[in-house]
């Protein structure tokens, strides 16, 4: 009898430990995209560091997304951007529309009617086809004029990329796109050094004429402008937020073929997803999630020679392609929620999925 109750003790306690250890709700949602960065660009950054760990490594869990966009099996970015903003497929060249031209929701909505912040942190412009997937509705990724004029209507709290020329020609109807952020009371930062010193929210990071320099180039700007976005967007926060985060220059190094330069841009952007994670172990109910729109270049490392019994002979870098592939990419998954996002899945299924969390979000 004593036996019995000690085991029923036991199994009570055991219990009480699984309520209490419940995970905690996700308040914060970190997405990195790294545009262009298939399976062989993380491994080409694995293979230059010698197997060290890097951030990719951290993941709590993995999973595999395919691409394809509504009316072909190589996706653009703008097809792809909306398809990991909105959880809906289009056809390639649109964004934030689906096929029939009807306007999609963003997961940036999705978190601003939840009263959480919102950001986009990249080192393209910031009317470029991935961010601009979070807040822009046009049926063609080349107007301009329309999709910075949904920049700023979209509201959303945080900007840091380039674009600064565009934002800054005048408008047929007087004044500018900097001006009508600051209409609304954006603080706004037209070099990368003011960065670091904005407080303050909303704010609109306009730090290059078109895109920012290679990043042998551009110094720490991807992870400080991360680092930086974390703190603006959490300061007094009881709400939560959800950021974006482009490492935009990888696929540019890719459509070059320029293997040198896609490893320089893979460690940046590692850089940011490291920080991201730090912030995720600083912070419970932080989900972070990394992954890719495309593959782009055809990118293969094979071996210097095909008779594996002889010593190591070296692995090159090779590209197939000046554009994109239909392969799948990677999503790595990490902190508050990792374990919930798992499997091969397509692009939209993830974020249907984040919609899901973030209108759970507390
Ligand atoms: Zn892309």
């Amino acid at each position: 009898m004593k036996k019995r109750f000690l085991t029923l003790a036991a199994c009570a306690l055991a219990l009480c430990a699984a309520c209490t250890d419940r995970e905690p709700e996700v308040r914060n949602v970190i997405y990195l995209i790294g545009d262009g960065m298939g399976l062989a660009q993380v491994s080409l950054l694995q293979v230059a560091e010698e197997y060290r760990p890097t951030a990719f490594d951290r993941a709590h869990n993995v999973a595999l997304i395919t691409t394809r966009s509504a009316n072909n099996r190589v996706t653009d970015s703008a097809a792809a951007g909306t398809a990991l903003s909105s959880g809906c497929k289009t056809r390639n060249a649109s964004l934030g529309l689906d096929t029939a031209g009807q306007p999609l929701v963003p997961l940036t909505v999705i978190a601003r009617r939840q009263g959480m912040r919102t950001g986009l942190v990249v080192t393209s412009y910031l009317h470029h086809a991935t961010p601009a997937a979070f807040y822009a509705h046009v049926s063609n990724r080349g107007e301009t004029d329309s999709i910075t004029c949904d920049m700023v209507r979209s509201d959303i709290d945080l900007l840091f990329g380039g674009g600064r020329k565009a934002l800054s020609d005048t408008l047929p109807e007087g004044g500018t796109r900097i001006d009508a952020f600051r209409a609304k009371g954006y603080r706004i930062a037209l070099e990368p050094a003011q960065i670091d010193t904005l407080s303050g929210l909303p704010v609109l990071a306009a730090v290059a004429d078109r895109h920012l320099p290679a990043a042998s180039e551009r110094g720490d700007y991807l992870p400080q402008a991360t680092r930086k976005a974390l703190e603006l967007l959490s300061a007094d926060n009881d709400k939560g937020f959800f950021l974006m985060v482009e490492g935009s220059q990888i696929d540019m190094a890719c459509h070059g073929n320029d293997a040198p330069r896609a490893l320089d841009e893979m460690r940046d952007f590692e850089r940011a997803v490291a920080a991201a994670m730090d912030f995720a172990d600083q912070y419970p109910g932080t989900l972070v999630v990394v992954t890719a729109d495309h593959e782009t270049g055809g990118l293969t490392l094979p071996s210097g020679k095909d008779d594996f019994t002889l010593p190591e002979s070296g692995v090159r870098a090779e590209f197939s392609t000046g554009g994109h592939s239909a392969t799948i990419v990677p999503v790595y998954l990490y902190g508050t929620g990792a374990g919930r996002i798992h499997g091969l899945m397509d692009n939209t299924d993830l974020a249907q999925q984040l919609k899901a969390i973030i209108a759970k979000a507390k």
